[in-house]
C-alpha cells in the first residue's frame, strides 16, 4: 500500500525563525507518517532548525535542492551527504523553476538523483508539461521522455524510494489548477513509464503526486483519485492553519 503525502514547497520564503514557529504551530497536530506522510521543504538555511523543532513529531524535513557531490569546490553548493547527517529526509529535484531559472537539465537531474539516494535522501523528482504541449498533443512524449531520461540507471530498490511529482506549469503558482482528470493523467503517465522501465510491481509501489495551485478547496478532489498518491503544495502551504486544513483535508 503506497502511503499518501502531502508536501508543503516553500520555495524562497520564510526566515528561519518563520520556519521554526511554522513547524512548532503544526508538529503535534499531524496524522502518524504510517497514515498519511506530511513533509515540508524549506529554504536551506532553514533546515537544521526545522529538523530540530520537528524531532519527534511526523513531519520530516525535505531541501528544495542540492548537489550531486557530496563535497569539493563547488561554491554555493549543497551536499546531499551534509543534509543526510543534519536529518533532513527528502530532496526535492527537479523543479520546473529549477529546469528553467537555473537550466538544470535531465542529465544533471539524474545526477543529482543518483547521488541523493547514495546519501540516503529520498527524492521528490518533478515532471513539468505545458499546455502548448498539451494542445499539440505532444505532452505523452514529453512526460515519458523525462521519466526515462531523469531515472536512467536506478535500480528496482532505488525508483522504489523515489517520489514522482507531476507539475504543469501552467498551473504552478497561477490558482488554476489542472482539473483532477488531467492531474490523473499526468499521474498515470508517470506510473506507466514506470511500469515500461521495471515492471508492474515497482510501478506499483512508488507514490506519484500532483502539484500545481492545490489549494484547501480542490484537495479532496484531487487526493480522492487512485492515480493521486499525494500533493506537493506551493503557495497554500506557507499558512499554518492552511497546511493542517490540507493534511485534514
Ligand atoms: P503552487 O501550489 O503555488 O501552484 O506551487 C506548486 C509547486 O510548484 C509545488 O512544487
Amino acid at each position: 500500500m503506497r502511503v499518501p503525502i502531502i508536501a508543503g514547497n516553500w520555495k524562497m520564503h520564510k526566515t528561519v525563525a518563520e520556519s521554526v514557529d511554522f513547524v512548532n504551530q503544526v508538529k503535534d497536530q499531524l496524522p502518524p507518517a504510517n497514515e498519511l506522510e506530511t513533509a515540508l521543504a524549506g529554504p536551506t538555511l532553514s533546515l537544521v532548525s526545522m529538523h530540530n523543532a520537528a524531532i519527534g513529531s511526523p513531519l520530516k524535513i525535505a531541501a528544495e535542492n542540492c548537489y550531486y557531490q557530496n563535497e569539493g569546490a563547488y561554491t554555493g553548493e549543497t551536499s546531499p551527504l551534509a543534509l543526510y547527517q543534519a536529518g533532513i529526509h527528502h530532496v526535492i529535484l527537479g523543479h520546473s523553476e529549477r529546469r528553467r531559472y537555473f537550466h538544470e537539465t535531465d542529465e544533471i537531474i539524474n545526477k543529482k538523483i543518483k547521488a541523493a539516494l547514495a546519501a540516503g535522501l529520498c527524492p521528490i523528482v518533478c515532471c513539468d508539461d505545458t499546455m502548448g504541449r498539451r494542445v499539440a498533443g505532444s505532452q505523452v512524449h514529453w512526460v515519458v521522455n523525462r521519466i526515462l531520461l531523469d531515472a536512467q540507471g536506478l535500480s528496482a530498490d532505488d525508483i522504489c524510494r523515489v517520489t514522482f511529482a507531476y507539475e504543469p506549469n501552467w498551473a504552478i503558482g497561477t490558482g488554476q489548477s489542472a482539473d483532477p482528470s488531467q492531474a490523473a493523467e499526468g499521474c498515470y503517465l508517470i506510473r506507466q513509464t514506470i511500469s515500461y522501465m521495471y515492471n508492474r510491481d515497482v510501478a506499483d509501489n512508488v507514490r506519484i503526486l500532483y502539484g500545481g495551485s492545490v489549494t484547501t478547496d480542490n484537495i479532496h478532489q484531487l487526493m480522492n483519485n487512485r492515480d493521486i498518491d499525494g500533493v506537493l503544495v506551493g503557495g497554500a502551504s506557507l499558512d499554518p492553519q492552511t497546511f493542517l486544513q490540507l493534511v485534514n483535508h
